[in-house]
């Protein structure tokens, strides 16, 4: 007699109709978690303590979902299914790390190497959790009044990738239209934005800080462009943003003694660097230096891929070594 049951072995998957479309139940509940307001959390976990009398152990409850996920990279009889990106995506709270500001950065490097390189190749349900990423992260901006130019640039490399990849995507006509118009939607919605003065609370502003400490704080700077239009700000900021020994710091942070040795002449006194050209030269030619406050890293040991600041629970006993992921080696994982 033929076997005409279900496979025991297949994960399988039930599935949802939300009014964005098909998806996943179990990843649609954890999307659900994440999305839920702040103030229905913190109602919910009340009156769960309530009800349970809850003494102990309070901060199990209280505390958010530790974002980890086991990244399986071949079948076997047990496990035929490989982790898939949209999966991951859920499961490493991406939502939730665009809106943190020590995750925001890797968030924002991963989206535009997504979107520069990969979007047409994406299933709708990644596509979706693309733009939904997207979504939080310009209303974050707005919000906090952060990182404005870097989420314009965002969009722009989102609508270039919408247009290139219009006659060869995954995923069906409509979606990429609906992705089209989330993407205007959200271009517009920044375009809106009025920077504010800030009003004179008589507290410390940047201009009062002495000129070591803004040179210290310049030279850190990820984006140089920020320290160009702080330079536009008033006189005394201009000086020190146009100081050679800001912009020979700048190279020395942003760039290794191999590259600066590229474009240093040779036989030159130190005095007629022009320290700016050489920064400028090594940006054209080496890019930007990327710094993750917080990153991505794998367990070489249960193969768990977590957050470094927030870890994961480990299946073994015995010490094990995590290696980081690069927002380049995390989409590498993805066959994609
Ligand atoms: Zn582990």
């Amino acid at each position: 007699m033929p076997f005409i049951g279900r496979d025991w072995r297949s994960p399988g998957d039930q599935w949802v109709r939300t009014t964005e479309g098909w998806e996943r139940m179990r990843l649609w509940r954890v999307k659900i978690f994440e999305n839920l307001n702040q103030n229905a959390v913190a109602r919910i976990t009340r009156l769960a303590i309530e009800d349970l009398h809850f003494t102990k152990g309070t901060t199990e409850i209280t505390s958010r979902r530790q974002p980890y996920i086991f990244f399986n990279n071949g079948s076997s009889k047990e496990k035929l299914e490989l982790t898939s990106l949209s999966e991951a995506l859920v499961r490493l709270d991406m939502t939730g790390a665009a809106r943190d500001i020590s995750r925001a950065n890797y968030v924002t490097k991963l989206m535009t190497l997504i979107l520069e390189k990969k979007l047409p190749a994406l299933s709708g349900t990644s596509q979706k959790l693309v733009f939904n990423i997207l979504e939080s992260m310009v209303y974050e901006a707005i919000k906090t009044e952060l990182n404005i130019g870097m989420m314009k640039d965002l969009l722009e490399c989102a609508c270039d990738a919408l247009h290139e990849g219009k006659h060869f995507h995954i995923g069906s006509q409509c979606l990429w239209s609906k992705h089209m118009e989330s993407v205007n939607r959200l271009t517009s919605k920044l375009a809106e934005y009025q920077m504010k003065e800030r009003n004179k609370d008589g507290r410390v502003m940047l201009s009062d800080l002495p000129t070591d400490c803004l040179r210290t704080i310049f030279s850190q700077i990820s984006d140089h462009k920020d320290v160009l239009r702080a330079g536009q700000t008033s006189t005394t900021l201009n000086q020190v943003t146009e100081e050679r020994s800001l912009w020979r710091d700048m190279c020395l942070y942003h760039f290794n003694n191999r590259q600066i040795l590229t474009f240093l002449p040779k036989q030159t006194d130190d005095v007629d660097i022009d320290w700016k050209n050489i920064y400028r030269r090594c940006y054209k030619r080496f890019g930007k230096k990327e710094t993750f406050a917080d990153m991505l890293a794998l367990c070489s040991h249960c193969c768990g891929i977590h957050w470094k600041s927030l870890g994961h629970p480990c299946i073994g006993d015995q010490p094990f070594k995590c290696k980081d992921l690069s927002p380049e080696d995390f989409l590498s994982l993805f066959k994609l």
